[in-house]
């Protein structure tokens, strides 16, 4: 019998982001590694590698499948309200030692995380969205970036049926992999998971290649939010936050920023969990560092008004949320605070659609071959 391994590598296809070398060897563009690779090797991600001189990316299989209400991606900017229709693959670029998703993100570095591929095609996966009341199709749970000539795949499908699509990623990206997603991506959100290169060079990352995504995200035109999960003693030091959020307001004030509390995760068990006033103090920060959408997640109902979106020139309430769950929305049809007037940032739905779920749930069917 095939191992996970084995499985993964029948279903691929030839790869668009890279390059060929000598002596048969290739670069990957897909993520900010870069990898080189010879002949017969994987990159870091284990999931795309070289067979005779070409990259082989994956292709045509879903490590799960799940109707997420998009405020739970973290989108607060785009349809509130809306069902995620939410699909994976496997394998990851980083390995966080506390990763939320580390059944799929760590499929192919830890035998404790097991998620068989399952069979699927764009087509299926865009009836399921359509079927199950999806306003928006979301490549989330593994790293997208590693996957994008799937998930374009996938989005080409859903934007000629009418949806809207997102990524959920790490941010480790290059100029190329943009630019090669740009068309198909509407929303896109970035873990930055922390202002410091030694805390990702622990994660198997570097900082700066996040940074300049985050730019160029932003300056593409990308419907872009930030999440930072904060690690109590890893990445929550005053000066720390201070210098992250002065970044991201440096680019714009508008993008929101999402500061989430952690659980005691996957391996990384030691730090405490995230209180309530750890986050405000944090969301303190963004404020003073002139961000003016900070959102306070994963502990509903205890981070005062942190859920909430406020217009920021009149302070009018604009959508009301517990959790995922949204308990009023003002905005008015083309997106501006009913108050003032003011255009709220974001990519608004003409009209509220009452939300289908508040608790992501898996689909009770599977059209998956
Ligand atoms: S996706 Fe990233 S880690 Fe994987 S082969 Fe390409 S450059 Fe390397």
């Amino acid at each position: 019998m095939a191992n996970l391994a084995e499985l993964i590598h029948e279903r691929t296809v030839e790869g668009e982001l890279y390059e060929k070398l000598e002596g048969n060897r290739v670069r990957c563009f897909a993520c900010g590694h870069c990898c080189p690779i010879p002949d017969g090797a994987l990159g870091v991600c284990k999931v795309r590698f070289n067979r005779g001189g070409k990259l082989m990316v994956p292709f045509g299989y879903v490590g799960g499948t799940q109707c997420d209400p998009v405020e739970k991606k973290p989108f607060f900017h785009a349809r509130p309200g809306a069902l995620a229709f939410s699909f994976g693959m496997l394998g990851c670029d980083l390995h966080c030692s506390y990763c939320q998703n580390w059944v799929t993100s760590q499929a192919l570095r830890d035998p404790q995380a097991i998620s068989p591929p399952l069979r699927t095609t764009p087509q299926q996966l865009v009836e399921m969205a359509l079927s199950l009341g999806g306003e928006i199709v979301v490549s989330t749970y593994n790293e997208p970036l590693i996957t994008s000539e799937w998930s374009v795949a996938v989005f080409k499908e859903a934007k000629t049926a009418g949806l809207m699509t997102g990524f959920v990623s790490n941010g480790n990206g290059t100029p190329q992999v943009l630019e090669f997603i740009k068309p198909w991506v509407d929303l896109y959100k970035v873990d930055l998971k922390s202002f410091d290169d030694r805390h990702y060079r622990q994660l198997g990352g570097r900082l700066q290649p996040i940074l300049d995504t985050i730019r160029r995200l932003y300056d593409m035109g990308f419907w872009l939010e930030i999440v930072t999960l904060l690690i109590p003693g890893f990445n929550d030091s005053n000066e720390e936050l201070k210098r992250l959020t002065a970044f991201l307001a440096a680019i714009s004030g508008d993008i929101p920023w999402h500061v989430t509390a952690f659980h005691r995760d996957y391996k990384m068990t030691d730090p405490a969990n995230t209180t309530a006033d750890d986050l405000m103090r944090a969301a303190e920060i963004g404020r003073q560092a002139g961000l003016r959408f900070i959102y306070a997640g994963n502990l509903p109902g205890q981070v005062g008004d942190l859920e909430n979106t406020y217009c920021p020139d009149c302070h009018e309430i604009l959508v009301e949320r517990y959790g995922y769950h949204i308990r009023g929305y003002h905005l008015t049809s083309d997106g501006c605070c009913p108050s003032c007037f003011r255009e709220v940032p974001g990519r608004w739905a003409e009209a509220y659609r009452p939300q289908i779920t508040s608790r992501p749930f898996i689909p009770r069917f599977q059209i998956l071959s």
